[in-house]
């Protein structure tokens, strides 16, 4: 297929404001590209449409800046223009595509000029299959010399181009195709151009993440050949996504949620497999022993091996089968305890002196689903097996008991709210961020952000509450007061803030309990604050004068007999001490109706 034919139809869909027909349009595109040559220019047609060279799944670039690209327009637009005219041109239009769209090209010559003068702005002997080697020939000039060898091979395409072809080659070029086609686009397109179904198309996308490779097996094979298509150790896979949610939703739900600590690091997925994982060869995955046995991905699929070497050392110790996991990367302190999400990034991308940084800041591990074990694929089966599956590879090699395999996040299975309290509380005491809760018989689904995983919703709008009661606890807790009675004010007491009167017990109504959110360090400190307050104590049950105020978050606010101020808060959690309020400051009851409402 010649380029100005993938040029012109790209015009005619960027004009096209129907989704259907914009479909129908990059099916038939397929299909023309369809022209006998195994389905390589379908592979490229496929990718070019949404702007990009390379697969998804590669880490690899154009590397080129985009200054390197306005200097090739500028040379093949002829020699009175500068790469400034061009920089200048840009800020007035706004669109690279605009801009090289503007000048005339062709008749420049110089190295890497194809000669082709007599076509001066004319274009069409271009074909795409030429502009996507001339593409990975610039991608893969590296070392001394290679910007400028980039800009003739670049100059050499422009010199080439009409208008058209000149506009969508600087697009792409510059990763700004924009013409309107997403994923869910191609996708569909594949489906209609090659008549297979387009479930069979997006599982074949989940496990190549290459929009070329399914579009030509699809041409090629047919349903049988995606069908056939598998997840490989060494290319990553989308990563699935969790969406903001509650317990309450999550028990409404689903019978049993699953539960984990939700650590914060950065997202990690890992390749290993013993005999040498596949590695990125120009078009295709090939096994180079010498490339090592383990590849480590970010949530972005990029290649982050060299910067974390704990995670392949960590691999090399624990896995015995070909495997690929997801999970989190998280810094640690000398004692192994957490550290802020901030620590990890000074690693996560790090070129350049690892070892140094490894000094300054470890990393560690903790995977939480298993997309394939031992030449299975899992991404169908539900979280409950994936998550055996995890286990067991992780186990295998070491033996450990289930309770302290290390590097495993545990999954509880739960409907009792208040073990998921538990849960929550222990994660915070342990210096991660909260928890995460899933669906249990949910399918991995990559690069979806849905219901299946939900992240335990931060707290809307907290409430400032009178400390009226507490309880004293019981076991290695027996000298730390916990179970915190909330209060706020009545009605009333607006009025009396402003005479200037105190906050007295009269004047308060209960909302609820809070006993979670709180370390033991935590809790040491509360009882030292709220011990000389106590007004009477009757067995493990004290009463406290009103002095202290907390900040606490919920779920939800519910109208509720069981406390007198008539609500009660679901899921109450300890934010904090609000030493900066007196009780007279504290929220109303006023204010709970609002919320409610
Ligand atoms: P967020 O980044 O706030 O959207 O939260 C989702 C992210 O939490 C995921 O992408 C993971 O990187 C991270 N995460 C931490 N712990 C878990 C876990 N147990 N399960 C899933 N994701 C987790």
């Amino acid at each position: 297929m010649e380029f100005a034919t993938f040029a012109d139809r790209a015009a005619a869909i960027e004009a096209e404001p129907a989704d259907l027909e914009i479909v129908a349009r990059v099916a038939t595109l397929l299909e023309d590209a369809a022209d006998g040559d195994g389905g390589r220019t379908v592979e490229v047609v496929a990718r070019y449409v949404q702007g990009r060279v390379f697969p998804a799944w590669t880490s690899r670039t154009l590397d080129i800046g985009p200054s390197a690209c306005y200097e090739a327009i500028a040379r093949a637009a002829g020699t009175n223009v500068s790469t400034d005219d061009v920089e200048d041109r840009l800020a007035e239009v706004g669109e690279i595509g605009d801009v090289a769209a503007s000048y005339d090209f062709g008749g420049q010559r110089g190295l890497g000029a194809f000669g082709n003068s007599d076509n001066a702005n004319g274009g069409g002997d271009l074909t795409v299959l030429e502009v996507d080697d001339t593409l990975r020939e610039l991608a893969a000039a590296e070392g001394a010399g290679s910007q400028d060898r980039k800009v003739d091979l670049l100059f050499g395409l422009f010199n080439r181009c009409s208008s058209d072809e000149a506009r969508y080659l600087a697009r792409l070029v510059l990763s700004e195709m924009r013409i309107g086609v997403g994923e869910g686009t191609v996708r569909d397109a594949i489906g209609e151009a090659f008549d297979v179904p387009v479930e069979a198309v997006a599982r074949a996308l989940q496990v190549s993440n290459d929009y070329g490779e399914v579009a030509r097996v699809a041409l090629g094979d047919g349903r049988e050949g995606l069908d056939a298509m598998e997840l490989e150790v060494g290319r990553p896979v989308q990563a699935m996504l969790a969406q903001a949610g509650t317990v309450t939703d999550a028990l409404e739900d689903w019978d049993e949620a699953g539960v984990e600590w939700k650590y914060d690091g950065a997202r990690v997925q890992l390749h290993h497999d013993p005999d040498g994982v596949a590695v990125d060869d120009a078009d295709a995955t090939v096994v180079d022993d010498s490339a090592g046995d383990t590849r480590v991905f970010s949530r972005n699929m990029e290649d982050v091996t060299d910067a974390l070497p704990e995670v392949v050392e960590f691999a090399d110790d624990h896995l015995a089968e070909p495997a690929i996991l997801d999970g989190e990367v998280v810094a640690i302190d000398d004692d192994g305890s957490p550290l802020p999400f901030q620590e990890v990034l000074k690693r996560f991308r790090r070129k350049h002196d690892v070892a140094k940084a490894r000094e300054d800041v470890a990393v560690r591990p903790v995977f939480f689903d298993c997309l394939h074990a031992d030449g299975e694929d899992l991404l169908e089966e539900p979280l409950t097996t994936r998550h055996d599956r995890l286990e067991a590879v992780l186990r295998e090699e070491s033996g450990q008991e289930p309770d302290e395999v290390e590097g495993l996040s545990l999954l509880w299975r739960t409907d009792d709210p208040d073990e998921i309290e538990r849960i929550d509380t222990d994660a915070l005491e342990a210096g991660h961020e909260g928890i995460m809760l899933k669906d249990l018989d949910s399918t991995y689904s990559p690069g979806r952000r849905g219901k299946n995983w939900r992240k335990r919703k931060p707290d809307v709008e907290t409430l400032d509450c009178v400390v009226t009661g507490a309880e004293w606890g019981e076991g290695r807790r027996a000298t730390y007061l916990g179970t915190f009675e909330l209060s706020v004010r009545d009605d009333d007491s607006e009025e009396r803030r402003s005479a200037g009167s105190a906050v007295e017990p009269q004047n308060l109504e209960t909302v609820g309990k809070v006993a979670t959110g709180i370390t033991d360090e935590k809790l040491a400190e509360l009882t030292e604050l709220l011990e000389p307050h106590v007004a009477s104590e009757d067995g493990q049950t004290v009463e406290l004068e009103p002095a202290v105020v907390f900040e606490v978050g919920y779920e939800e606010i519910q109208t509720s007999p069981t406390y007198s101020s008539g609500y009660a808060l679901r899921f109450p959690r300890f934010v904090g001490v609000r030493s900066d309020k007196d009780p007279e400051d504290a929220d109303s009851v006023g204010r709970l109706e609002r919320l409610h409402e």
